[in-house]
């Protein structure tokens, strides 16, 4: 029997228990310490990642943001990058340090892709290679009016680049015999036929299938009685264009010089091409390539190259495009003339020549990623033009050292 049942607690006894108590305190405390540690270490490992990001232990892999259409290597499937999309990449993230937004942007100038190569005619082979090219350099294809609306919006350190098409031949939209695999237009193209993989409209769209970050984008500039020489496949392919994204534009009904031409004959030349591509499309051309690169001399008739009227329908070109023979300012430039745009004529050594000048220049147009601002190096500043829409933020890319 104890002794506390009957006289409580001997002196010995109530230390003993003194001290067991303060111990199991001590416990108790340091239980909830280390509870509180634990506590703040996750608390702060979840609030505040990149914080302890540089702690071994609370280290963690960043997710990969599959939204990051500049770098295919992120997107969810992982598919291995071909030789040409590593070089684009590397080219591309190096432009990326110094966006250029006051930069020239090429417009090149085809007529036909057919044989043998010649000043005005490009092979399929070659013309295949240009895109190739032209992706590797770090190009996306832009439409041509994004470019007269200085809407350019493309991922930073990319370029923008116009594809034009004068004259619409058939060696440009040529259908054969199959079944269209593509992902545009099928509902505008004749049963049981595909576009030519050797005619222009085949190679732009098989490529930019495969590389669909470069875009499709095209303008072609028609001219009658049979806009791509076959008569009764002229409706379905200007719808089958448009519906692609690219766009048709005004070359005259007629392949017309206008060099001598009235204003009536200006008037009726554009306004009757206009008039017969909207009954066919219900989309008018906005934009005017002119044959032979001719003005009219009159001064009374030049006017009719913007604005007129055909049969009581009015027409407009935002865009005139002459034959030769540089790159066009960029759209946010106080000397860009929208109506007097210098285009590149299709062909190696002009595509090489006006390539490389614009790099070792270094006067080409490098996008910074958003439409909302333009960025500009600091020794353009006095290029802005005045007018410009009161829609960008300017960002000053200051002068190399
Ligand atoms: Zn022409």
């Amino acid at each position: 029997m104890s002794k506390t049942t009957l006289n409580g607690p001997s002196r010995a006894e109530a230390k003993r228990m003194k001290r067991m108590e303060k111990k199991k305190r001590q416990r108790r405390r340091g239980v909830v310490l280390f509870l509180c540690v634990i506590s703040a270490v996750l608390l702060a490992f979840y609030f505040y990642p990149s914080y302890v990001e540089g702690v071994w232990f609370l280290h963690r892999e960043p997710v990969a943001d599959e939204t990051d259409s500049a770098n295919p290597a992120h997107v969810a499937d992982e598919k291995p990058l071909s030789p040409e999309e590593e070089e684009r990449l590397s080219i591309v993230s190096q432009l990326s340090q110094r966006p250029n937004e006051m930069g020239k942007v090429p417009i090149i100038m085809y007529h036909a892709i057919s044989e043998p190569e010649s000043d005005w005619v490009r092979t399929p082979e070659n013309f295949k290679k240009d895109l190739e090219r032209f992706y590797k350099l770090g190009y996306t294809l832009v439409p041509f009016q994004s470019y007269l609306s200085g809407e350019i919006d493309l991922p930073r350190g990319t370029s923008p680049l116009i594809l034009t098409f004068d004259d619409s031949t058939l060696s440009q939209f040529r259908l054969i015999d199959g079944d269209y695999q593509g992902s545009l237009g099928k509902e505008f193209l004749p049963q049981g036929k595909m576009p030519d993989p050797r005619c222009a409209v085949g190679i732009l769209l098989e490529f930019s299938e495969k590389h669909p970050d470069f875009g499709c984008a095209a303008t072609f500039f028609a001219d009658f009685p049979a806009p791509f020489d076959v008569p009764e496949e002229v409706e379905q392919k200007l719808n089958f264009l448009l519906a692609c994204g690219m766009e048709i534009g005004n070359h005259t009904y007629n392949h017309k010089d206008l060099r001598e031409a009235s204003p009536e004959v200006v008037q009726m030349e554009i306004g009757k091409q206009s008039n017969e591509i909207f009954n066919l499309t219900g989309v008018k051309p906005l934009s005017l390539a002119l044959p032979y690169g001719n003005y009219p001399r009159i001064d009374e008739a030049k006017k009719y190259l913007v604005k007129g009227e055909f049969e009581g329908i009015e027409y407009e070109n935002k865009g005139i495009l002459l034959v030769g023979a540089e790159a066009a300012l960029s759209p946010y430039h106080k000397f860009l003339d929208p109506l007097a745009l210098p285009r590149i004529r299709g062909s190696e050594e002009e595509i090489t020549k006006w390539l490389k000048y614009l790099d070792t220049s270094k006067t080409r147009y490098i996008s910074d990623g958003s439409v909302h601002t333009l960025s500009c190096p600091e020794e353009e500043l006095d290029n802005i033009a005045a007018d410009l829409p009161n829609l960008y933020e300017l960002v000053i890319i200051p002068t190399e050292p």
